[in-house]
């Protein structure tokens, strides 16, 4: 098959005009690529958390890219025209937002939120809507929509969570055009997310690999897999 993009963590294949295969590695980055490791079984991990988080959203009747699973590793999705926007959804405050903003971290807010543009060489900036409708990156209807799907799934996400004792800090995704609808693209895992443990506030994301080179990352990430299979 075709390979289409070798992301930092992700191989996407071409299946059809329609259809890709995506593939999760067990490479795990931080810092735009300026940390890099392999762990054993994480691609693994995150395909089976993904799968839970996509099946979920389109329960709730939220157009995404998922298909099926394929293997341990991978699945197979639609072929979107992805937006190149990383749509940041928060509530609470953690990570660039309080570099950014001078705030204190854990801070509950909005929901906010944000867009970043996609581009590795200029460290993905934060972009305002004029922006994004100025360089013809997606127009005023698709910036309300993304925004109010943007919304839905963090209301989807964060209620299902919180009965499993993790608070929803923050998230990312993607989202691309396919037949004239906006679907939710990429992936939903704890590379993409931020997870805290309710009772202790820890992470359970890839906050762990961030911030320390002793702890295990995937003891959090097997963590969110039990109390999301539940
Ligand atoms: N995020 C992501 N990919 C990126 C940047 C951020 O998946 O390239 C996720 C990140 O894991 C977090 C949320 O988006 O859940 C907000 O990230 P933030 O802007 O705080 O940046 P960070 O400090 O994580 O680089």
């Amino acid at each position: 098959m075709e390979l289409l993009r070798k992301g930092k963590v992700k191989s996407v294949y071409l299946q059809d005009d329609a259809s890709v295969i995506m593939e999760f590695r067990d490479d795990i980055t931080a810092g735009n690529g300026q940390k890099h490791d392999v762990l054993r079984g994480k691609g693994k991990l995150l395909n089976s958390i993904n799968e839970i988080f996509f099946k979920l959203l389109s329960s709730n009747e939220i157009p995404t890219h998922y298909l099926q699973k394929l293997s341990e590793t991978s699945f197979q999705a639609r072929k979107l025209d992805i937006i190149p926007l990383e749509v940041v959804v928060r509530n609470y405050t953690a990570g660039s937002f309080c570099r950014r903003y001078g705030v204190e971290e854990k801070k509950k807010i909005g929901p906010v939120v944000e867009f970043f543009l996609k581009d590795d060489l200029l460290s993905d900036p934060l972009i305002c809507d004029d922006v994004i409708e100025a360089l013809s990156i997606a127009n005023a209807d698709e910036i309300s929509k993304m925004k109010n799907v943007a919304l839905e799934v963090n209301k989807v996400l964060k209620d299902f969570l919180m009965d499993r004792s993790v608070i929803l800090a923050d998230f990312k995704i993607e989202i691309g055009r396919y037949g004239g609808k906006l679907m939710v693209g990429d992936e939903i895992t704890p590379d993409t997310c931020r997870f805290w443990d309710e009772n202790t506030m820890n992470s359970l994301d890839k906050d762990i690999y961030r911030n320390s080179n002793d702890k295990d990352p995937l003891e959090g990430y097997e963590e969110i897999l039990r109390r999301i299979s539940k």
